[in-house]
């Protein structure tokens, strides 16, 4: 069977990979492959500019590399240090436990007011099946301080979004899930849905997270070869057309096809476009998906102690409150710190990250400019100067469209799109918008999508 998949991304090569016993060509509109994994060589070895870590507790993910072979590549971050939070001009630890930064009971992070919620939260109704957004629900039970000090910094880490831009049940759909059981039995209230998720967890058996010595070009170059599928670069592929069983795709350089069968793994607003012409009803829920734009600017410094002796923190990373003035960041990792493997090398790297929901700007913004924002931010948080520490290298990358959003809505166009699709023969849809952003649930989604394209 000849099969086109469009988009060398992580879900398109796992797709490859999938359908290897077939005759497969993968179409990639830029000139690599990878997608929003992108492994940039810097002088100390390769560096992640994209996605940086995985779900390690996901077992399929696991067994999946492992059958790639790259199970001896993977390595766990730093378990000794823990991320912080810049709030109200202040370095704090992140509260632990809860969900998502939503706490089950009174930490000392939040101001007397907002532990006095906490412990004398409410009862609210909770409609069972029903969503709203995190933000929404939140403040309404704790207050603003929960949702602009912490649960945004978390979230907006994952999902380049605030937790007002953000549905509970896709982005937490296990808190959503909790409060349909308790719903039952009448109000509920969300210390006891946390406090009854907190006690169902398992102890932690090792890291939650992993990541590849290598970088993620261990994952995207291992299925590329893997897969034996033809990959063509450098080819945007504008037009997807029914000719009898057969598909025409239409791009450029020049048109290709005949296909029996074609998998999209474009980002939602390119797939809507595409699929116009063979699933117009899918094409048009698809089309009302929003992404979330981003920008990484990565650091390499000389030292991670200026010489005026300002360190940076002993943290794996910083957090920046939402509604912090005065600060443009959103969060910088502090990679050699949390991961032990880029700690061996020499210098420093820090991974700077920009943008949220609805604030392209700051991703348009001019490369010096972002350079300055990002080591102005840092010393102003923690008083190191990397400009005086020595920078030894940069390298900037925006991300456009680089995360779907996940808001109160999306599951029920998801639903449609899928609805939609089911009924057209010969083609299916995966990546990021479908299955779920992180790396662990594109492959899942991507593996079940191309299964069911040939099945
Ligand atoms: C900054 C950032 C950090 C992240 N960090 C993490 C993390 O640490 N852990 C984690 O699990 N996840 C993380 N993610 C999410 C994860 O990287 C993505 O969800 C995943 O890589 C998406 O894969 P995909 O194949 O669905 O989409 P993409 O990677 O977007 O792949 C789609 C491909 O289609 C191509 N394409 C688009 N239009 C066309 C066209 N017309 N013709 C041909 N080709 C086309 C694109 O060029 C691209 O290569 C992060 C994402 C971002 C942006």
């Amino acid at each position: 069977m000849k099969i086109a998949i469009i988009g060398a991304g992580l879900a398109g090569l796992t797709a490859a990979w999938e359908l290897r016993s077939h005759e497969v060509y993968v179409f990639e509109a830029a000139d690599r492959i990878g997608g929003k994994l992108h492994t940039v060589p810097f002088n100390g070895g390769p560096t992640d500019m994209g996605a940086e870590a995985f779900i390690r507790r996901r077992r399929d993910a696991v067994d999946f590399f492992t059958e790639l072979g790259l199970h001896e590549s993977i390595v766990e971050p730093n378990a000794e240090l823990r991320p912080r939070v810049y709030t109200g001009g202040e370095l704090h630890f992140l509260p632990q436990g809860g969900v998502m930064g939503i706490p089950s009971q009174p930490q000392d992070f939040f101001s007397a007011a907002t532990n006095e919620r906490i412990t004398n939260e409410q009862p609210f109704e909770w409609e069972i099946g029903g969503d709203v957004s995190v933000g929404e629900l939140v403040r309404q039970q704790y207050g603003d301080d929960v949702v602009d000090h912490v649960v945004s910094a978390l979230l907006g880490g994952v999902y380049s979004c605030v937790a007002d831009d953000l549905g509970l049940r896709a982005t937490l759909p296990h808190l959503a899930a909790t409060l349909d059981t308790m719903a039952q039995d009448g109000p509920v209230t969300l210390s006891a849905a946390i406090k009854q998720i907190e006690s169902g967890r398992s102890p932690a058996e090792g890291s939650v997270f992993g990541t590849f010595k290598g970088g993620y070009a261990e994952l995207y170059e291992a299925l590329a070869e893997k897969s034996g599928a033809q990959i063509h670069l450098d080819t945007f592929i504008s037009g997807v057309t029914r000719k009898g069983d057969a598909f025409e795709v239409k791009g450029a350089p020049g048109d290709i096809g005949p296909f029996d069968r074609v998998l999209f793994a474009t980002p939602a607003p390119t797939t809507a476009r595409l699929l116009k012409a063979v699933a117009p009803e899918a094409a048009e829920q698809l089309a009302t998906i929003q992404l979330a734009s981003s920008v990484v600017v990565g650091f390499n410094f000389a030292s991670a102690t200026d010489p005026e002796g300002n360190a940076l923190p002993d943290a794996t990373g910083i957090l920046v409150a939402s509604d912090e003035p005065g600060v443009r960041a959103k969060a910088f990792t502090l990679s050699s710190n949390k991961w032990p493997h880029l700690g061996e090398r020499e210098g420093f790297l820090v991974r700077a990250s920009f943008g949220r929901f609805g604030d392209d700007a700051i991703v348009r913004a001019d490369e010096d400019d972002l350079v300055d924002y990002a080591l102005d931010d840092l010393q102003k948080i923690t008083g190191f100067d990397g400009r005086a520490a020595g920078v030894e290298e940069i390298y900037t990358q925006r991300w456009f469209g680089g995360i779907p959003r996940y808001d109160e809505k999306y599951l029920s166009t998801l639903a449609a799109v899928r609805a939609a699709l089911a009924d057209v023969s010969g083609i299916a849809a995966t990546g990021a918008w479908a299955d779920g952003v992180g790396v662990p649930a594109v492959i899942a989604g991507a593996r079940a999508a191309a299964q069911g394209l040939v099945s």
